[in-house]
């Protein structure tokens, strides 16, 4: 094999490829554009819209659009009933957010540790964590796989917990023949530029229920009503506003609104151009006995966010960070998903210590995310294939 880059060789590519980026065509840009033309650029009709195509794309009945996924999953928690004292379960294995929203309402996390074969949180980790202060379980899509939902429902339905389906990396993708967004009680979506879809920053939650929806609609508006039937006082005067709760803003503006309408249209042809990247990297890693595959949840037919290459560590002459490294050096910026969300110093501050969730430690250990994204040409994958073999080949033992 060449010389790695690391080691003064030539790099696989001249050009640095990046873990993810968006996809943006002429069609998103000229439904920004009308937007900035028109009357409203927050609270107009384009909110409405984008909420009916969510709801269309899930299959849950009511769709809330919100600033970004860490505001869908704090107002999802908030509308669940969760604060001061409970406990939410969730998994290491994910951005900080998951755990976060639950800080934010004044809950504890509790990690659970998440399945070996899949890496998705453990139902029966899940079940063990229940306490009497338990009150909602967020379930995250690791990678696009959805979480083990139906034991999660069943775990959850049994104890009056609600579940919350992290969704932020599993648009598009089902569950038991389902679309993800109307099978948990709650489930969130993030439109960051690395998501499937973007609007720059955005997200959503969706429900099946109207009166969690509305309870979600208050908070992203700052607790405030102007539903008459809801209203105590203002004896029925036109400017009358009641603030019946305390909310946020966390509104989507029109602009994002109509660019998410315009990504939207192209949700099956990423889905599809995403699933045909990861076949590639299946297909050509199968043979190398340095990768550990994922296993698949049972019922998930997954849209992927990541691809995330698993080095057994037995069969190589160079650890996690040798590899990365060999690889930026080739030119291929790959990155990790995630270090666990108790490792954080903010984490272990509050007194969480490591050992916690051995699956998820010993799994971070061995991975990185290697470039997936639809605009990537064939061209771009093979580079990526030919890096991960060249340095592999260069450390296998
Ligand atoms: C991106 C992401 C979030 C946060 O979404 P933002 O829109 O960036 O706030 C939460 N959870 C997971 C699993 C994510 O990947």
């Amino acid at each position: 094999m060449d010389k790695l880059a690391i080691h003064g060789g030539t790099p696989v590519r001249e050009t640095p490829i990046a873990y993810s980026r968006q996809y943006i065509d002429d069609a998103d840009i000229a439904a920004v554009t009308q937007a900035l033309r028109s009357d409203f650029l927050t609270c107009g009709p384009r909110l409405p819209a984008l909420e009916r195509r969510l709801e269309a794309v899930t299959g849950a009945a009511h769709a809330v659009a919100v600033a970004n996924g860490t505001a869908a999953l704090h107002a999802a928690l908030y509308a669940a009933g969760v604060g001061p004292g409970d406990e939410v379960i969730t998994t290491p294995m994910t951005f900080a957010a998951s755990a976060n929203a639950a800080l934010y309402l004044g809950a504890r996390p509790v990690f659970a540790d998440i399945d070996p074969g899949h890496w998705n949180i453990c139902p029966r980790a899940v079940e063990r964590a229940v306490t009497p202060r338990t009150k909602a379980v967020v379930a995250v899509d690791y990678t696009g796989q959805a979480a083990p939902l139906e034991p999660l429902l069943d775990i959850c339905r049994g104890r009056g917990l609600a579940l919350v389906e992290d969704a932020a990396h599993s648009l598009g993708t089902r569950y038991n023949g389902q679309p993800v967004g109307s099978v948990a009680d709650f489930t969130t979506f993030s439109f960051h530029p690395v998501k499937t879809v973007t609007c720059g920053e955005g997200g959503a939650v969706t429900v099946n229920d109207s009166a969690p929806a509305e309870r979600l609609r208050g908070f992203r508006a700052h607790g405030v009503t102007r539903d008459k039937a809801l209203l105590q006082g203002g004896d029925g005067a036109a400017w009358w506003y009641e603030q019946q709760d305390l909310g946020c803003n966390y509104r989507l503006t029109d602009i994002q609104a109509a660019l998410l309408i315009s990504q939207l249209d192209k949700l099956e042809a990423f889905a599809v151009r995403r699933n045909n990247i990861v076949s590639r990297y299946r297909k050509a890693f199968a043979q190398l006995p340095q990768v550990i595959p994922q296993g698949e949840v049972a019922g998930s037919e997954s849209v992927y966010h990541l691809f995330v290459l698993r080095l057994d560590l037995e069969s190589l002459t160079a650890g996690r960070r040798q590899v990365f490294d060999a690889l930026f050096a080739e030119n291929i910026l790959c990155n990790v998903h995630y270090i666990p969300v108790y490792y954080h110093p903010y984490y272990q501050g509050l007194g969480y210590q490591r050992g916690l969730c051995p699956n998820a430690e010993r799994l971070y250990e061995q991975i990185l995310s290697l470039p997936l994204y639809p605009a990537m040409t064939d061209a771009d994958v093979d580079d990526v294939i030919l890096a991960v073999k060249k340095v592999l080949g260069h450390y296998a033992k």
